[in-house]
């Protein structure tokens, strides 16, 4: 291994997240969470091997969350961190030490706009360095205040730079200088290159972003929001659409399940499950807008689990997975083929329950129905068939 990352998301900071909780790195930014756009950044290029996040032992669940629809190859399974961020560092670096990268680069969790261009200029500069580290010129005039917020003074700005993450290091020198600062009993350090600095390492200064910038209050929050928007890729959306087709035939029975409607007939409709036929039609339908394999992929019929199963919990499942990837559905339309039973006077109970199951208004629901004429197994009165149609809208780069 030659490059990893390393992702500080232990913290407990909330103030970004205002009335909603919770820490920042999980806040919702652009339909993903913070940390998932920062980790994006990392998985997506090419000369980072690994990423290894560390997060609050409370937040596994936010953190599998947070994760969902990013590329997974490249995560190892997170490690808990410390009670400080420097024991937090410690902590990922004692964990990536059993891969023993080359080099590490160690980045705040609440830093969603890290540029591949960032990566590219500390990467190359570790050869030839041990220590590196991003940072922007400071380019406001600065002022010394004396108690009572009366000026006392300019300082002089030159030569004076504003550090960001990452900060890039030899693995096993970083490593060792950790493991020399918390037996020196020195726990007080906010960033890597202080430890380095400490320990007498020459640190690199190379040129950061302005975009790179920190996520710490709801003010921040909102600029970031606008900030996706403009961007060309990240948080745009585009439309998707699937179909899905499917067919149970008729075996004795008195009632059978379209729609999430139980409707009295004549026969039942046979299957492993409810054999809502317009449901599975529709879980397809939404399974592939999203590229997402199919129904039978997701719930095998070999499975005793889903043996006269709910047929809700397949369309509920698919939309979880749309939800997952930062997508919204857009509207889903399904037609039943079949002689009977009738399904006009059931179509707004169909549509209702639709909406239910995927958490949409009732106004983006179609549920329509036709005969064949008498023609085929369908006018033979063997079965019914199902196709539908779902258009989602999905983040471009989702993966
Ligand atoms: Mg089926």
């Amino acid at each position: 291994m030659t490059v990893a990352a390393l992702i500080v998301a232990a913290g407990r900071g909330t103030r970004a997240a205002g009335a909603a909780g919770g820490p920042k790195q999980y806040v919702p930014l652009a339909g993903h969470a913070v940390l998932w756009h920062t980790l994006r950044a990392f998985v997506t290029h090419a000369a980072v091997d690994a990423v290894q996040v560390v997060i609050h032992a409370d937040d596994r669940d936010l953190y599998a969350d947070a994760i969902a629809g990013l590329p997974s190859a490249k995560l190892l399974p997170p490690v808990p961190g410390g009670a400080t961020r420097q024991a937090s560092v410690r902590a990922g670096l004692e964990a990536l030490s059993h891969h023993a990268p080359r080099h590490v680069l160690i980045h705040d969790a609440a830093r969603p706009f890290l540029g591949a261009d960032v990566l590219d200029r500390l990467i190359a500069a570790l050869t030839g360095h041990d220590a590196v580290l991003a940072a922007e010129p400071v380019a406001d005039t600065l002022k010394r205040a004396s108690a009572g917020g009366i000026i006392a003074g300019t300082v002089d700005r030159a030569g004076l730079w504003r550090a960001q993450t990452p900060q890039a290091f030899a693995f096993r020198a970083i490593l060792d200088l950790h493991r020399q600062a918390a037996d020196a009993g020195r726990h007080d350090f906010t960033d890597d290159a202080a430890i380095a600095e400490w320990a007498g390492t020459p640190v690199l200064l190379v040129e950061g972003s302005s975009r790179n910038s920190k996520i710490t209050t709801a003010e921040d929050l909102r600029m970031a929001e606008r900030l996706m928007g403009q961007s060309s890729t990240a948080g745009a959306m585009e439309p998707r659409s699937g179909t899905g087709f499917d067919v149970h035939r008729f075996e004795a029975g008195d009632a059978v399940w379209l729609c999430g409607v139980r409707i009295p007939h004549t026969h039942k409709l046979e299957g492993h499950s409810d054999a809502d036929v317009g449901l599975h039609a529709l879980t397809d339908a939404l399974l592939g807008a999203i590229g997402d394999g199919d129904i039978g992929q997701h719930f095998p019929p070999s499975d005793p689990k889903w043996k006269g199963a709910a047929s809700h919990l397949f369309l509920e499942d698919a939309a979880r997975r749309v939800r997952a990837r930062g997508g919204r559905i857009v509207n889903v339309d399904v037609t039943l083929l079949c002689e009977a039973p009738r399904v006009g006077p059931h179509r707004d109970a169909m549509r209702a329950a639709v909406a239910r199951m995927l958490g949409i208004d009732a106004s983006r629901v179609g549920v329509k129905a036709t005969t064949t004429e008498g023609l085929g197994f369908t006018g033979r009165r063997e079965g019914i068939a199902a196709m539908a149609a779902a258009s989602v809208m999905l983040p471009s780069d989702a993966a």
